[in-house]
């Protein structure tokens, strides 16, 4: 017997047309890429994204059409991702710190038939043009005094475009599972993948980031967006604001310590989420600024994700910002949220040290998202905070395949393989111990990457760290340490050994440590581990060790 509910579809234009119902002057603020700050509010972003659905009707894109951007955190932005959306098409998000061959292969691979793109990467649009097949029309988003100089036949001005355009439009309704973005994994081994979101995938997991125990996002909260709108879906985050009309900051093309601290300091900002690698270059900023009063910024809720997070840095949050830490961790794609680390009831009475190593594990499942950890033969582990294996997950926001690619990457039971090697505890709490491909194997046991890092972070010395495993004749792999210091700050390799042996296992000591001046990063701010183990091959340490010296 089914049901006797109505049978809405779960659309993203509902999500805009609530905000702008409900929340009409709940104010919109971007760092634009001419340079000011451009404010709007939730009823202005639904007008021009109507008048962007209507402008990509004359432009010939019709539902299920890609529309790619090359665009930072902007007002703009956002009209775009109701408007491409909410018009049917599919909006293509593409990570412009990508290689612009990697560009070329995936506007290609995912048809485009429109690029939009900021003024900023004018010249990279210049570049790759001719190597795109589909697109058909070229739009930078700017209004016409601020037009790039670029020979494109196909070159239109988005001010323009859409200013031509009435604001009248109605949203169609459609299925729910038809899909609304795509967003390419970073491809740091291969080719890129590409994992396409669908409406109902989008707006459950908005539903779920609202939550209290989760993100608890809200109509008080005023949210500094430095998570990049091309980096999945910018966490979900343009979406669950509109979901309860919550405030939202974006800073544009500027994410250096100065324009992020204006921003929170100007725009009341609340909360505020980024990758590790931002935290660290803003307490960069903070330590030269040591008349910057951090407490009086009343950030109370900051939320790290997209790689571990060092105890030190979860310490200095709670304690500079007087925050609330949450980590979370997810991957594109699980859109991106799998599990949250907020404590529970139980946790109320631990130290800060015990809270802190509570918010050091990546978190628990949210309703929507079912973990499990399996061994080499696929057969589930227990949940007892000890047992490591493959963590695999399963749920409504979570691929299944990727676009054009794959028709089922799911393992028996229906469940994405994460490729990262995890435990999880009584309590359900996912403690990441690595990615399987960064794991280091040493005399038959396993060396967690993630951990090493964070210890040598906890250093007062070290900026930024990262572990590799090099190959050795007996252990088969030893980790070698690479760091980067403060500025101003000085530590030897051997006091930074001894520093590392009262903190972890002796054996898993790294056998070396290379300072260098900057660590590479991926096109989403992590450690690019790839090219560290190609660029220390054939590492031989200092004074190899044996384990258990
Ligand atoms: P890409 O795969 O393109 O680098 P993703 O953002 O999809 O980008 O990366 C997902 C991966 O990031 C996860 O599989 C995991 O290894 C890592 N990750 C994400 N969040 C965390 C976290 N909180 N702690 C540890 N690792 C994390």
């Amino acid at each position: 017997m089914l049901g006797l509910m109505q049978d809405r579809p779960l659309l993203i234009s509902s999500l805009i047309d609530h905000a702008a119902t409900f929340h009409p002057r709940t104010e919109i603020v971007a760092r634009t890429c001419e340079g000011p700050i451009a404010r709007s509010n939730w009823a202005g972003i639904r007008r021009r994204s109507k008048q962007v659905a209507n402008a990509l009707k004359q432009l010939g894109i019709f539902p299920g059409d890609r529309v790619g951007t090359l665009a930072w955190n902007t007002h703009r932005h956002l009209e775009l991702y109701y408007g491409v959306s909410g018009s049917g098409a599919v909006l293509h998000t593409v990570n412009p710190r990508l290689f612009p061959e990697q560009i070329d292969y995936i506007v290609n691979h995912a048809e485009d038939k429109v690029l939009f793109f900021d003024i900023t990467f004018a010249d990279l649009v210049a570049k790759i043009a001719p190597a795109l097949k589909t697109v058909t029309t070229f739009v930078a988003m700017t209004d016409r005094a601020h037009m790039p100089d670029l020979n494109l036949p196909n070159l239109l001005c988005y001010e323009e475009l859409i200013d031509a355009q009435r604001d009248d439009y109605a949203w169609p309704e459609f299925d729910e599972r038809n899909a609304s973005s795509l967003c390419y994994t970073s491809g740091t081994t291969g080719h890129p993948k590409g994992v396409l979101y669908s409406h109902r995938s989008t707006v459950l997991h908005s539903l779920m980031e609202c939550a209290p125990d989760t993100f608890g996002v809200n109509s008080s909260t005023s949210l500094l967006l430095v998570v990049p709108m091309f980096h999945a879906n910018g966490w979900g985050m343009p979406y669950a604001t509109a979901m309860v009309g919550a405030k939202l900051v974006m800073p544009g093309a500027q994410m250096d310590g100065q324009s992020i601290y204006e921003l929170m300091r100007d725009e009341h900002v609340n909360y505020s989420q980024a990758v590790p690698t931002v935290w660290a270059m803003f307490f960069q900023f903070l330590d030269a600024h040591p008349e910057i009063d951090v407490k009086a910024l009343g950030v109370q809720h900051i939320c790290c994700g997209g790689a571990a997070t060092p105890r030190a840095m979860i310490d200095r949050i709670e304690r500079d910002f007087g925050a609330e830490f949450t980590q979370g961790w997810g991957m594109t794609e699980t859109s991106p949220i799998g599990v949250i680390g907020k404590l529970l009831p139980k946790h109320a009475g631990l130290s800060q040290d015990e809270r802190t190593s509570m918010k050091m594990k990546q978190g628990r499942g949210v309703w929507g998202v079912e973990p499990k950890i399996v061994g080499p033969d696929g057969a589930a582990l227990p949940h007892d905070g000890v047992s490591a294996g493959l963590l695999h997950v399963r749920g409504p926001w979570i691929a299944r395949a990727y676009y054009k690619g794959e028709t089922n990457v799911l393992d028996d039971e229906g469940f994405f393989p994460t490729g990262d090697i995890a435990t999880i505890d009584e309590d359900g709490y996912v403690q990441v111990v690595d990615r399987a491909k960064d794991v280091i194997k040493s005399g038959g046991e396993w060396i967690s990457s993630i951990d090493l890092e964070g210890a040598a972070c906890g250093h007062p010395a070290i900026a930024e760290a990262a572990i590799i495993g090099i190959a050795h004749p007996t252990w088969q792999e030893r980790p070698l340490l690479i760091a980067v210091k403060r500025a101003g700050c000085e530590v030897t390799r051997e006091a930074l050994m001894e520093f590392l042996s009262g903190k972890v296992a002796k054996w898993w000591v790294p056998d070396d440590v290379v300072f260098v001046d900057a660590l590479p990063h991926t096109a989403t701010g992590k450690l690019l581990k790839t090219a560290l183990r190609e660029q220390f091959r054939d590492y031989q340490p200092l004074q190899p060790k044996s384990m258990g010296n």
